[in-house]
């Protein structure tokens, strides 16, 4: 198939200073949670995506000099040149695919507490660190000394980035991250030198670094800068009107300007809270302000409106992380006329908190993201089927989809068998929540992939047991047969069951999701902390129900913090009238009434309510399988040789993991056993002076 001549213009080539983009698609720097410790499995991440087809692909931030990291979370390095072949490795890897290769130099200023190195964190004006954490550190003004020293620091670290390959070198001055941003925003810049002041002192530094990095790399790489558009602080700080001015001011300064929103937490919105596109009226009109190229992002994955973003004059290249996250190969299937192929993101933000844990990303949608070095996973390629034939997967939630979509890849003859009249399990659900609707996309994706199959044949309303399945004769069985909110309270605040009186009704997010609500006063006890309890929150409250949502942690929905939802989350429910209560714990259920504890001083208070929504914890339906291993004698003769339980059966958990474990099992089977052995590949440190273990083994 070739592509609709509609999207051609998304193909277009785009110079950018002295390199030249083959296409619009431009994957802006997004964070992996695995930067310097898992530097491999982060370059291989972006060789897959330059393979994917994107234009132009970026790391992640990079810390440019040891004054100013970000501790705990783990991003790249360009601290001397020792991190040099490390991220050559990256830009060869991009270059392979003829991909532009971009590196973003941060320096975190007021942002960074420097846990690590210990050295005093410096920046415009003296203040507080600002991060997630509010750490306990302060940053110290900058002299015209520091200036002139991080003057030259940029240069070197652009010299080292040349070195090591990159094309592009993008300066961070966004989501509040960046110093060239704390030096603009009237926020975090109280200075009275040439440096503050007016919008043109604010931006002096800004002007600085960009024609020094242009003057010591701009013969072979573009100097872009990721700039803010919106810090939305109210009276102060840097606001559209004054970014607008600012790229009027220096509209030629930059190779390009990179257009990002106020915060992260703005400009990765979920789509719970935002929709594609999102940013289109801050960045309206700035193009016709620069003759440079304009990128600008908004969780785009609909061709359409990227093309939209193009012929209406708002921007010359789309920008993209979560969707590049989610598809790596979105660029090419636009290309190759596969539209439908396209695994859009969902916007959950669960890579997100990959970063905010320091973990390792993992992505709802692509499984593979973050173990294409680390297991060798590809996200369109998979290994041949081994040696046995048939697949029987119970249940179609995001593990039977998963492990069916994959074991049909895989070439296996696969038989997915549904309960429920409709495929999807708990996606099919919670969709239909408030604001969880573009979740669907983890059916649709699959539910289209699997029609494509023709080994993979779906059978709907049809619950087994054990014995249909024994009776079926697979060769190998997967249980993916969820969970269930349990309604008895036990998770964190209690780990055996609650006390409760049957005059006062109980209900679970179950209930709420089969259409079954109470009303009157209702109180949402949430010792989930993730989105669960917040959403049935708000479905309550916009049906009419006088709400008040009570939890034993400090903060609404806790969890969502490393989702960067937790505030809006908040904001929301007050707005909807739901009555927040933080750090009490729900002892019991009396008749109508809840009795209440402080979690910190044990003092009890009570409500009178018409009904109780418990939002614990979930409990694997693991009947099936339990009945199928206790009748593993019998497998033999039925022709059965494995049989597993995957997702929310195995343990409940978010979608992105359910998708990890139908993923995983489906590329396992008939691989070999690696018995003890690591399922992954890591990044061990060597010691100095080649240290050899002489012990007895
Ligand atoms: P996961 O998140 O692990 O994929 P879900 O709860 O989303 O789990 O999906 C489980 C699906 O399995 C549900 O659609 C449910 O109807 C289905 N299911 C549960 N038990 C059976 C069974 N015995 N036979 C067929 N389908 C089942
Ligand atoms: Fe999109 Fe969610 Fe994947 Fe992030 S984890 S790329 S938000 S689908």
């Amino acid at each position: 198939m070739s592509r609709n001549p509609r999207y051609d213009i998304l193909f277009d080539s785009v110079p950018i200073g002295p390199v030249t983009a083959k296409n619009r698609f431009y994957q802006v720097p997004h964070c992996n949670g695995g930067g310097y410790r898992d530097p491999s499995a982060v370059a291989e991440m972006r060789r897959v995506k330059a393979e994917g087809g994107w234009g132009v692909v970026f790391t992640e931030q990079v810390e440019m000099h040891h004054t100013a990291e970000i501790t705990p979370f783990i991003e790249l390095h360009l601290w001397d040149d020792e991190d040099l072949p490390m991220l050559a490795k990256m830009s060869e890897g991009i270059h392979e695919f003829d991909a532009l290769a971009g590196i973003e130099l941060a320096y975190s200023g007021v942002n960074g507490p420097n846990l690590y190195t210990r050295e005093v964190p410096m920046s415009a004006t003296a203040l507080p660190i600002r991060t997630f954490t509010s750490d306990p550190v302060s940053a110290r003004e900058m002299t015209k000394r520091d200036i002139r020293d991080l003057r030259r620091w940029h240069r070197n670290a652009c010299l080292r980035a040349k070195k090591a390959g990159f094309d592009l070198v993008c300066l961070y001055g966004a989501h509040g991250f960046g110093v060239i941003q704390h030096f603009l925003s009237t926020v975090t810049n109280h200075r009275t030198d040439e440096y503050g002041g007016s919008l043109q002192n604010r931006g002096r530094l800004m002007k600085e670094l960009i024609e020094e990095c242009k003057d010591a790399v701009g013969d072979r790489c573009a100097v872009t800068l990721r700039l803010s558009l919106d810090e939305v602080t109210g009276e102060l700080g840097f606001s559209n009107s004054e970014a607008r001015d600012l790229i009027a001011m220096h509209a030629e300064l930059p190779d390009l300007w990179d257009l990002a929103h106020g915060s992260w937490e703005d400009c990765s919105g979920p789509s719970r809270f935002r929709e594609e596109g999102a940013q289109q009226e801050l960045v309206r009109g700035i193009r016709e302000l620069t003759t440079r190229p304009v990128v600008g992002v908004g969780r785009f994955t609909s061709p359409d409106l990227m093309v939209k973003q193009i012929t209406s004059g708002t921007l010359d290249l789309i920008g993209a992380a979560r969707p590049s996250i989610a598809d790596p190969f979105l660029p090419k299937k636009i290309e190759e006329g596969r539209i439908e192929d396209i695994r859009e993101c969902i916007g959950c933000n669960i890579c997100i908190t990959g970063d905010t844990t320091m973990s390792l990303s993992r992505c709802t949608q692509n499984a593979s993201f973050m173990e294409e070095w680390r297991k060798g996973w590809h996200p369109e390629r998979f290994p041949v089927r081994g040696p046995s034939r048939s697949v029987l997967v119970v249940g179609s939630g995001p593990a039977g989809l998963e492990a069916a979509r994959v074991l049909g890849e895989r070439g296996y003859e696969v038989v997915l068998a549904e309960g429920k009249a409709e495929i999807g399990g708990r996606v099919t659900l919670e969709r239909k929540l408030p604001g969880l609707s573009a979740w669907g996309r983890v059916v649709d994706y699959r539910q289209y992939q699997l029609s494509q199959m023709a080994n993979v044949e779906i059978y709907l309303e049809s619950e087994l047991n054990a014995e249909q399945v024994l009776e079926f004769g697979f060769e190998h069985v997967a249980v993916a047969t969820g969970a269930t909110w349990r309604r008895d309270g036990v998770a964190r605040y209690h780990v055996i069951p609650m006390k409760t009186d049957p005059a006062t009704p109980v209900y679970t997010p179950d209930d709420l999701m089969a259409g079954n609500l109470p009303s009157g006063k209702v109180l949402v006890f949430d010792d989930d902390h993730y989105y669960m309890g917040g959403v049935c929150a708000e479905l309550l409250a916009v049906q009419g129900a006088q709400v008040e949502l009570v939890t034993p942690a400090a903060y609404v929905s806790e969890w969502t913090r490393n989702t960067l939802e937790q505030a809006t989350i908040h904001a929301h429910l007050v707005r909807l009238g739901v009555q927040v209560t933080l750090n009490r714990g729900m002892m019991r259920v009396d008749g109508e009434a809840v009795k209440l504890a402080c979690v910190y001083t044990g003092s009890v208070t009570e409500r009178e309510v018409d009904a109780v929504v418990m939002v614990c914890s979930q409990e694997s339906n693991n009947a099936l399988w339990k009945d199928l291993v206790f009748r593993a004698d019998d497998w033999k003769e039925s022709g059965i040789t494995s049989v597993k339980v995957i997702g929310d059966a195995q343990s409940p958990a978010p979608i992105a993991w359910a998708t990890y474990a139908g993923h995983r099992y489906a590329r396992e089977l008939d691989e070999p056993d690696l018995g003890d052995a690591l399922p992954f590949k890591r990044e061990v440190v060597v010691p100095e002076k080649g240290f050899r273990l002489a012990g007895p083994s």
